[in-house]
């Protein structure tokens, strides 16, 4: 990307915690010849124009999805929440981890299962074999990478309170001004500059986490099938959601094998037509698909 401004975004994967196809499933979406069809375990890989790199999320496929994006070094690591699907993967950054400890931030939860889950790396008593080097870091406050601002927006998983994140590019005049990681929220409105938001696995969103996502360029949220669920959005509750917010894109994510990515495609056109909102782009997002948010 040179030095033009914005932010890109390459879907690593969009599937939900079994993947598609899911193992020991012959349902026509899993045996799709689709590639679109085939939805690795949801993971985002951000870049910024100055060279900052971040994923959010390293699922179970991470090695071979950071291989399949280009990914050679990384600046940190967001994660969402604990469950396997989008954790497991972490052990796989060791390569990406020589040279220095790679952050990792979640919430209070997440970080002390990481911690748990991945004792041995935290440990000492390991002899042989190689582990990452990690900096588990308990967020509650935006962070800052280069000139990329990571905020975090708690929501609902079920039960369980997890992590989006949004994502958003320094202004120009601001340049120079960065002081590390816990800046005040309060400092970066949505504006001139480029914004996007991530929530997986959601289910509900609290009232005071909607100023954190109104207004986003792009959004990307969860949306795990057309029948209820407890712990994920349906498509149209996700739709619903993205109408919300105002973004003008939105990609869902996370989804399961009951519809193959035309027939989403097919739901979505007919969502924005019963509402007259065809001016919004809404569509399934699918692994390898590369997101560009220009700076205005
Ligand atoms: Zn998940
Ligand atoms: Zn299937
Ligand atoms: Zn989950």
């Amino acid at each position: 990307m040179g030095h033009t401004k914005g932010v890109k975004l390459t879907i690593l994967g969009s599937g939900t915690s079994h993947g598609v196809p899911m193992l020991g499933c012959d349902c026509p979406v899993c045996r799709s010849p689709d590639s679109r069809d085939r939805r690795l375990r949801s993971s985002l890989y951000v870049q910024g124009s100055r060279g900052e790199r971040a994923v959010i999320d390293t699922g179970p496929e991470f090695r071979l999805q950071a291989i399949g994006a280009g990914i050679t070094r990384l600046d940190a690591i967001f994660l969402t929440h604990s469950h396997a699907d989008h954790i497991h993967g972490m052990d796989d950054v060791r390569p990406l981890s020589r040279e220095a400890p790679l952050p990792v931030y979640g919430n209070r939860e997440t970080i002390e299962e990481l911690q748990e889950r991945f004792s041995y790396v935290f440990k000492e008593t390991q002899r042989g074999g190689g582990k990452p080097k990690l900096l588990p870091v308990q967020v509650s406050a935006p962070v800052a990478v280069g000139g990329l601002l990571f905020s975090p927006v708690p929501v609902k998983h079920g039960a369980l309170d997890i992590l989006g994140w949004r994502i958003e590019e320094e202004k120009a005049e601001e340049a120079g001004n960065w002081g590390g990681g816990g800046r005040k929220a309060g400092g970066w409105g949505v504006g001139n500059r480029a914004c996007a938001v991530y929530l997986t696995d959601t289910s509900a969103i609290p009232d005071s986490s909607w100023p954190l996502i109104s207004g986003p360029d792009i959004l990307i949220i969860g949306a795990l099938r057309t029948r209820p669920h407890e712990t994920h959005f349906t498509f149209e509750e996700a739709l619903d959601t993205a109408v919300k917010t105002g973004a003008p894109r939105s990609f869902l994510t996370h989804i399961c094998h009951d519809y193959n990515h035309r027939e989403i495609e097919a739901y979505c056109r007919s969502y924005q037509e019963n509402r007259g909102l065809r001016r919004l782009v809404m569509g399934p997002a699918y692994d390898g698909l590369e997101l560009i948010v220009e700076t205005a």
